[in-house]
């Protein structure tokens, strides 16, 4: 079991000398099971080197989890190759926080005049699947629904290996409650005690106010949140598009500071394209 970033910018991919160490694909997660089943949540534009490597791999089913449906965490499924293999079967699950419908979404990035093929000449099996609140498991490795806090809904991840907990909770706005999801508090309250929290943390402090209702939260916001929740660790995404290597790097010290003012030794760091979560030891999955 492991699992790999293939993604985690927010809103549009970037590019260039100045994201190398952060990356600039937007959100895609791998989770590999023990038995090689491929578990991904969204298909941001990171989707497509994972895509191809799958299927290098000789894997040719695909469990694929849709967070929610703003188009930064879709816009790499019209090049996610398994979707045109015949022999592929590729299921795609949503939540009951969804408020909109994902078959109906993913067609309608693939038609004219947008996109040169409909997805229904695409020609892998496309299988629809609607995930019961309590979660799915899949080969030993479980994911729960948890509502995000964002406009038009969402749920984000529990996923739970063993005696590992991860919360995955990417577009998660902590400052305000959007329509069905879950307050600061309640929030903590879900994810109580987890490994590691993959939380949004798009905003510095600073930026908020004009960007208040959009969707993301700030660094205090998950910190907050980490402390209240007693996670052992926490990682930022969904990195904002202006947001350079240097400047995520300041970040995390904003961060660590606030954490080490309020005495708790949580580990905080900010989440990388191509980061490897391996959970083959004792302990807390390693982070390579
Ligand atoms: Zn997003
Ligand atoms: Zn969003």
């Amino acid at each position: 079991m492991f699992i790999k970033v293939w993604g985690c910018r927010g809103s549009v991919p970037v590019s260039g000398k100045d994201y190398n160490k952060y990356g600039g694909d937007t959100t895609c997660i791998e989770i590999r099971t023990p038995n090689d089943k491929a578990i991904i949540i969204d298909a941001g534009n990171g989707i497509r080197r994972l895509g191809a490597e799958l299927l290098e791999s000789g894997i040719y089913e695909f469990d694929l989890f849709f967070t929610h449906l703003h188009w930064d965490h879709i816009l790499g499924f019209p090049f996610f190759r398994p979707i045109y293999c015949d022999k592929c079967a590729v299921n795609i699950y949503k939540t009951h926080f969804m408020q909109t419908s994902v078959e109906e979404s993913l067609q309608s990035i693939m038609v004219n005049p947008n996109f040169p093929i409909t997805l229904d000449e695409a020609a892998g099996q496309i299988t629809y699947k609607t995930i019961e609140k309590s979660g799915i498991e899949i080969d030993g490795v479980s994911l729960e629904p948890i509502p995000l806090s964002h406009p038009n809904g969402g749920a984000g991840f529990l996923i739970t290996y063993k005696d590992y907990r991860i919360a995955f909770l990417t577009d998660n706005e902590l400052g305000m409650t959007h329509p069905g999801g879950l307050t600061l508090d309640q929030c903590a309250e879900r994810i109580k005690g987890v490994d590691l929290l993959l939380h949004d943390t798009e905003y510095k402090d600073d930026e908020y106010s004009k960007v208040k209702g959009w969707g993301h939260s700030t660094i205090s916001q998950s910190i907050e949140l980490a402390i209240k929740a007693d996670v052992k660790g926490i990682g930022f995404l969904h990195h904002n598009q202006d947001r350079v290597d240097d400047a995520v790097d300041l970040m995390v010290e904003e961060a660590r500071a606030l954490m080490n003012k309020s005495g708790k030794s949580i580990k905080v760091f900010a989440v990388y394209q191509d980061m490897f979560l391996s959970f083959s030891g004792d302990g807390l999955p390693r982070i390579i």
